[in-house]
């Protein structure tokens, strides 16, 4: 009998949104006639832009044609894209490598693989409210877990403590579920603390390109010292509406450098790079078409078009709110708006409540850890019209919740 990892015992079900669907669906069996508006789950409903779909036929043209054919790509990418990445984050006055960027099928693979580079005796520091896949992916490999709290006192945004010492540290700005973004002299303390503490930052931006502030950073590499510290994971997912088309890319910058316990040195780039050419065998051509076309002038500006919507949504409702007397964060840098739940009430509650009296679906808070118990998180992923539909009816029961 083969000896399993038990650690798998110790994740809790992940039952937010099958939850969810259950109650929905319940709900609309009950009242076949009422229109429900989902602004509940963080997937994207825009179509892929034109420069990108004839992107992606060219992809499929070239494997129809005998010289052009792809068989095996590099585990790592093309390099037309890799550079396109960078070409893009020069932009943003950072400056990396080609060879230091890998291209995935997404950011949730690879904030879950990377715990692979680490071992188990590893103190690892999460924020709550969270992104589940974090500390999903360090429970199954039994690490020792410390969480931060992220509450309305700290706008959501928690600084490091000098006197608790952490290994690896997850950072997701602007937020899932807050959409809180961290400034520069905030990200600055993050930089400064791991560098001191010789920890690990694994910073997630797949939502870096919601950010409309120009002062706020998009990368964790606009900060000085990160690139000793930090490892970058992004995705086209939110950015370019990739969610089911698939690609992502991390960026290990080769001056993450370690010492083992026999004194040498190992490099994380040098081991991602193996552990990736190990495991993965590269995302496909047609996919890799695709992605650089997101970073082309045409694809850029399409994107943007369909960002400005999800923005144009995230404003109505954050605007609500606050003519109701709701503080809310995120919703500006962020397709994602948090609140409290009125009247004191917990976020399951608070779901049931929105559903059965204006038939919206939102995501409780609960759902992303303690901190988020009385806390609601609503998303900009749906049409104006529903968007608006959704905040009139919000508005006409928000007297009698
Ligand atoms: C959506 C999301 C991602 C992207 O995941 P993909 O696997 O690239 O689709 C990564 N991190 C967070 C926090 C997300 O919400």
């Amino acid at each position: 009998m083969p000896k399993l990892n038990e650690n798998y015992l110790n994740l809790q079900d992940s039952y937010l949104f099958s939850k969810i669907n259950q109650k929905v669906t319940a709900y609309s069996k009950e009242h076949p006639d009422q229109k429900i508006i989902r602004l509940g789950i963080g997937d994207v409903t825009l179509p892929l832009g034109t420069h990108i779909i004839d992107e992606l036929h060219s992809g499929v043209d070239a494997l129809a044609s005998t010289t052009a054919f792809k068989g095996y790509g590099p585990e790592q990418g093309y390099e037309f894209l890799r550079n396109s990445i960078v070409t893009y984050y020069s932009e943003h006055g950072v400056n990396i490598t080609a060879d230091e960027v890998f291209i995935s099928d997404g950011a949730k693979s690879d904030t879950g693989n990377i715990t692979d580079l680490f071992d188990k005796d590893n103190i690892v520091l999460i924020p709550d409210p969270v992104y589940p896949v974090y500390v999903d992916t360090n429970l199954m490999n039994n690490r020792k877990i410390i969480y931060i709290d992220a509450n309305a006192e700290n706008n959501f945004l928690p600084l490091p403590d000098s006197k608790v010492h952490a290994d690896i540290i997850y950072i997701c700005s602007p937020n899932n579920p807050t959409g809180a973004v961290y400034n520069h002299e905030q990200l600055q303390k993050w930089v400064d603390y791991a560098l001191k503490n010789q920890a690990v930052i694994l910073f997630d931006a797949a939502y870096e390109s919601f950010i409309t502030d120009p002062t706020l950073p998009r990368s964790i590499f606009e900060i000085t010292g990160a690139r000793k510290c930090a490892i970058e994971f992004c995705s086209l997912s939110k950015t370019a509406g990739f969610t089911g088309t698939r690609c992502g890319y991390t960026i290990v910058p080769k001056d993450l450098v370690f010492t083992a316990s026999n004194g040498t040195s190992m490099s994380l780039h040098t081991m991602w790079n193996r552990r990736q050419t190990t495991k993965f065998n590269g995302v496909s051509y047609i996919v890799q078409k695709g992605a650089a076309a997101v970073f082309s002038p045409e694809g850029m500006a399409q994107c943007k078009e369909n960002l400005a919507y999800y923005q144009e949504n995230a404003r109505i409702i954050s605007s609500t709110l606050s003519q109701l007397g709701i503080r809310s964060f995120g919703g500006v840098n962020s397709p994602y708006i948090w609140f409290e739940c009125p009247n004191g009430k917990e976020s399951w509650d608070f779901f049931d409540y929105l559903l059965h009296n204006a038939q919206i679906v939102g995501t409780p808070g609960a759902g992303f850890g303690k901190n988020g118990k009385n806390f609601f998180r609503l998303t900009s992923f749906n049409s104006h019209e529903n968007t608006l539909e959704a905040m009139t009816r919000f508005k006409k029961i928000f007297s009698s919740i």
